[in-house]
């Protein structure tokens, strides 16, 4: 193989349950598996989710749903990024359960269902008063199982964005409750609320993506993270040659790095077509032997180059790490991330699909 990516599934299950132990017993998990698990491949992972007592998933469209159903997940699914219409009849018939967004789109629902309030994130979800939605809600011709909402600014506990989200969909809750409508779940959660312990937005049900992978991103202001989890994906790639270049060389596209002295290059099997972000040319690094070594030149579309000339002899067909840690060494999305300036979920949802799975424990 020239690139893959091992995923530990033990590593998963054992960040599902840091998040179990951190939210205690009076609140259910639902692990995210969008994105194909965020790239970690979302058969195999919901499979192991739900050997560990998993009993709901999150996915973003009924497609991402059906999958997982076609190959045996019995648990509850969730399907939160809204439908077309030519989508809706794939949850009835594969037991899945719709996010409504829309009160108009009540009128549709034949399942029990989760109503999504856009209590401020001005995404997805309906910004209607709590009287009109119970009126709709009483008119549906299926049951209101859970009510959920999203939060535009968790992250970052200077901004009050998140504290009036929350006053909103209380209200949005009280408002129904009112009208004799409790539904079984509240839920608004993802990984920065659950591991930076916002308890009063926890309800009864939280929905972790990222951390469950092993991430928790660095918030601003506010309290420590309280969740400890750590990454399930190391991507390896193999060197496919090794060879002297002297000074003044170019290397790669453009010729944007020149060698400044004689150096040892190795060409690496991987490129942004397998999801190396292209911003890491001349300021990524990879692990080859426990070092920390520089790409040089420009990421191309299957080939980066490195430099190893401080490294011991470097064999062709040898793997080295773009994520992972080797010795005293790491190098995980949130680092690559930073160094392309994007976010470590970008990260992992580049990982492209001919990147190999290999599943360990
Ligand atoms: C993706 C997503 C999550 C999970 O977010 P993380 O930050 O990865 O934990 C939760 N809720 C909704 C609605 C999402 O779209």
């Amino acid at each position: 193989m020239r690139s893959w990516v091992e995923v530990s599934l033990g590593r998963i299950r054992a960040n599902f349950r840091a998040v179990k132990e951190l939210v205690g017993p009076g609140v259910e998990v639902m692990p995210v598996v969008k994105a194909d698990a965020y790239r970690h491949g979302a058969v195999a992972v919901s499979h192991a989710l739900e050997s560990e007592g998993a009993k709901w998933l999150a996915v973003s469209n009924p497609e991402e749903g059906v999958a997982l159903r076609r190959t045996g997940s019995q648990s509850r699914i969730l399907v939160m990024a809204d439908f077309l219409a030519d989508e809706r009849e794939l949850c009835a018939t594969h037991h899945l359960t719709p996010v409504i967004h829309s009160l108009d789109d009540l009128a549709h629902v034949r399942i029990p269902y989760h109503l999504k309030i856009d209590s401020g994130m001005g995404r997805l979800g309906t910004r209607a008063a709590a009287d009109e939605i119970a009126v709709a809600v009483k008119k549906a011709a299926a049951p209101l199982e859970g009510l959920m909402t999203h939060f535009a600014s968790s992250g970052n506990f200077e901004n009050p964005q998140t504290d009036q989200q929350i006053a909103r969909f209380q209200s949005v809750i009280d408002g129904l409750r009112s009208a004799g409508i409790q539904p079984s779940y509240i839920h608004s959660s993802s990984t920065i609320p659950i591991a930076y312990r916002r308890t009063e937005a926890w309800g009864n049900l939280v929905r972790p993506g990222h951390a469950i992978y092993g991430y928790v991103s660095p918030a601003r202001g506010g309290p420590a993270n309280s969740l400890k989890v750590a990454p399930a994906l190391t991507w390896k790639v193999c060197v496919l040659e090794v060879k002297e270049v002297p000074a003044g060389t170019l290397i790669g596209y453009g010729g944007i790095h020149r060698a400044v002295r004689p150096m040892r290059i190795a060409i690496l099997a991987a490129g942004y077509a397998d999801g190396i972000p292209h911003r890491l040319g001349n300021r990524g690094q990879v692990i080859v032997q426990g070092k920390l070594v520089p790409i040089v030149g420009a990421v191309s579309m299957d080939l980066t180059t490195v430099d190893v000339t401080g490294c011991d002899e470097v064999r062709v067909g040898e793997p080295v790490l773009l994520l992972g840690s080797e010795g005293s060494v790491s190098i995980d999305a949130q680092q690559m991330a930073r160094s392309a300036g994007t976010i470590s979920y970008a990260v992992l949802c580049g990982i492209h699909a001919r990147v190999k799975r290999v599943y360990v424990d």
